[in-house]
């Protein structure tokens, strides 16, 4: 064999995949000096272990604060990124993508050479034994930290998780996306085949949220964000703007748990972002023109007309 022809790459295998050799012979075309497999260093030294399960806000930070510190540290997460949940609202109505707010745990800790990640699901922990219990393997700890966040408390509803999805996953932030992006889709839709029943495109792009808290507060002013600005002008048939957000609160007001003047504040801002003055909305839903599928948006702690 000629040293042209020994340079090609292997013929592929009957079953699309490479011949092992044909790989490896192709890797080190590739990366001639590709280091082999090898650990850099043992998992484990005599020093204390400390394993911290979660890599969220609770766990990076402990992480990040044991930095310099005699021990060693192992970061266990189901998931291999940190995701900054403030912003999750953000990729829930598009105006963000995931890859923004999400960040691999390894790179955020890399200097930090007492400590390790490894990507998880923890199901359960031995206290009498020091063992964190994983799928594939236990593993051992001298301290252990449980920083695996909260879940979202629906009051007694647990029947409406189905139907309204909590807003803690960037998977959670997709599924509410693609909900939310589907309505105006539909309403568009019907708007070009000539099924634009008032009524009904009305509600297609009316979105209800339970609660006025923080979560049910920022939800609602960026729906708004979403259809009044991102979204404005990209449909031909429907005026995004003129969804509709419905925002309720048992309480006799929003924000409950914050001082009344700056839960105030928040429901004034909300009606602002929600389409302006009531005086602004026309009657029959038409601006500049354009018909609008319905009124202008509102929010508040009951519906309003
Ligand atoms: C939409 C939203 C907006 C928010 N906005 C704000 C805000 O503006 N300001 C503010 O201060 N706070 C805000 N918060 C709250 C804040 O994000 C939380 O208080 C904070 O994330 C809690 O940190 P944590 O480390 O306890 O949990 P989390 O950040 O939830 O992290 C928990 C980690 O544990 C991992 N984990 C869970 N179970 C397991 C398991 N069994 N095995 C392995 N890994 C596991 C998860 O993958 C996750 O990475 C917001 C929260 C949300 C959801």
């Amino acid at each position: 064999m000629d040293q042209t022809t020994h340079n090609l790459p292997a013929p592929p295998r009957a079953d699309g995949r490479a011949s092992l050799k044909a790989r490896r012979a192709d890797n080190m075309d590739l990366m001639p000096h590709a280091p082999s497999v090898s650990l850099r260093r043992p998992l484990h030294t005599s020093r204390p272990h400390v394993v911290i399960v979660g890599g969220g806000f609770g766990g990076l930070y402990t992480a990040r604060g044991l930095a310099r510190t005699p021990v060693d540290v192992t970061v266990v997460d189901q998931h291999n990124y940190h995701v900054f949940r403030p912003m999750l609202y953000q990729v829930a109505t598009g105006l963000l993508s995931a890859d923004e707010i999400a960040a691999p745990i390894r790179s955020v800790l890399w200097k930090q050479k007492n400590t390790e990640v490894l990507m998880a699901e923890v199901i359960g922990v031995d206290t009498q034994h020091h063992l964190v219990q994983r799928q594939e393997s236990d593993l051992p700890y001298d301290y252990l930290i449980l920083a695996t966040g909260a879940h979202y408390n629906y009051f007694g509803h647990d029947e409406w998780r189905t139907v309204a999805p909590g807003l803690h996953s960037v998977d959670d932030a997709d599924l509410i996306r693609g909900k939310l992006l589907r309505a105006f889709e539909a309403a568009e839709r019907l708007a070009t085949y000539g099924q634009a029943e008032p009524d009904l495109l009305q509600e297609l792009l009316t979105f209800i949220l339970v609660g006025g808290g923080t979560a049910g507060v920022e939800m609602a002013g960026t729906i708004a964000e979403m259809a009044r600005m991102a979204l404005a002008h990209d449909f031909r048939r429907i005026d995004p703007r003129a969804a509709r957000i419905v925002l309720f609160e048992a309480a006799p007001r929003i924000l409950p748990g914050y001082p009344e003047q700056l839960a105030a504040r928040a429901h004034q801002h909300l009606e602002y972002r929600g389409g302006g003055r009531p005086a602004d909305r026309q009657p029959d839903g038409s601006v500049d023109g354009r018909r609008r599928g319905l009124a202008g948006g509102a929010m508040a702690r009951r519906r309003h007309g």
